[in-house]
């Protein structure tokens, strides 16, 4: 059985308005600018195209590999020689696009890295089909990576796609995985694909906190606090298993109430209701690059959405 048409059409839809937003921030990222602005501008560009936003736009610079977002007064600018990574989430219904491209500012010291994971990509779509172990995939990826000289992150990884689940069951990895052995990919499926590819050692660890959360679904509830309690019904509303800023948050507290954002959200994460992410640092402090798709698998091979 084919994919319903009806699910289909929403990850084109997001695809295309995904693919969008990232192109038109990739023109925003210029020597002097406030990162702040620039996913500001790339989430507005996402809702006025009439997606809703899978995840915080990440903007992860030189060494930090992902999951850094801005916080709502963050005072970071963009230099002259960063290597930026610009990583958009949209969904339409919960189908979900995910995508991201490298750009190197007002310099072409990272070219070659950049290239090595467009090349990378280019070559694991190439290679998708029904049925095709993700460990291949992931080998077409550390080969490509490695001929350019540079080493594939293996801590990070693609993934599949479900409705309103970012990170679904299946990992594809950017190495030979042998502990993937046997797992396939199929027609239907909807995946993101990301080579990552660094001059480091090839392996991220947790850094500083990227302003990034997720709701939990806590065995029990801790009743003794009710504020915690009422902050947490509201974001899983809003923002149902999906990762959401800080600034997002701050932006509806303060409409509400005195209570401020990163308390509270400190607060929420020590009781086990939400998920912090932490930024990912490669562990020599390599520079990283980064290039991601969404595709959906059909049976001669795979759809680009993004
Ligand atoms: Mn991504
Ligand atoms: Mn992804």
């Amino acid at each position: 059985m084919a994919m319903k048409e009806e699910i289909y059409e929403k990850y084109k839809t997001a695809g295309e308005i995904a693919r969008k937003a990232r192109e038109y921030g990739k023109k925003l990222i210029k020597e002097g600018v406030l990162v702040l602005d620039v996913v500001n501008e790339v989430e507005g560009k996402i809702l006025e195209e009439g997606a809703d936003l899978a995840f915080p736009v990440n903007i992860s610079i030189n060494e930090v590999a992902a999951h850094f977002t801005p916080k709502h007064n963050d005072k970071l600018v963009f230099k002259r020689g960063d290597l930026v990574k610009l990583d958009v989430g949209a969904h339409v219904d919960g189908f979900i696009a995910d995508t991201a491209v490298t750009v190197e500012i007002a310099s072409s010291r990272y070219e070659k890295l950049i290239e090595s994971t467009k090349e990378a990509l280019k070559n694991a779509i190439n290679g998708i089909k029904p049925g095709v172990e993700v460990s291949q995939i992931g080998e077409i990826i550390g080969s490509t990576i490695e001929k350019y000289g540079f080493a594939s992150i293996e801590n990070l990884t693609g993934h599949s796609l479900e409705q309103f689940c970012l990170h679904a069951g299946i990992s594809i990895p950017n190495f030979y995985d042998d502990a993937l052995k046997g797992i396939k990919l199929e027609r239907d499926m909807a995946v993101a694909i990301e080579p990552f590819a660094t001059d480091g050692v090839g392996y991220v660890i947790a850094g500083k906190k990227g302003n990034i959360y997720r709701c939990l679904n806590p065995r029990r509830f801790f009743l003794r606090d009710p504020i915690a309690k009422r902050e947490i019904n509201f974001l899983k509303n809003e923002f149902k298993s999906l990762p959401f800023a800080e600034r997002w948050y701050h932006k509806m507290l303060s409409k509400r109430s005195g209570l401020d954002s990163d308390y509270m959200l400190e607060r929420l994460a020590r009781q086990g209701y939400i998920k912090q992410y932490n930024q990912l640092i490669e562990k020599k402090s390599g520079k990283v690059a980064q290039t991601e798709h969404t595709i959906i698998i059909h049976d001669n091979g795979a759809e680009i959405t993004t």
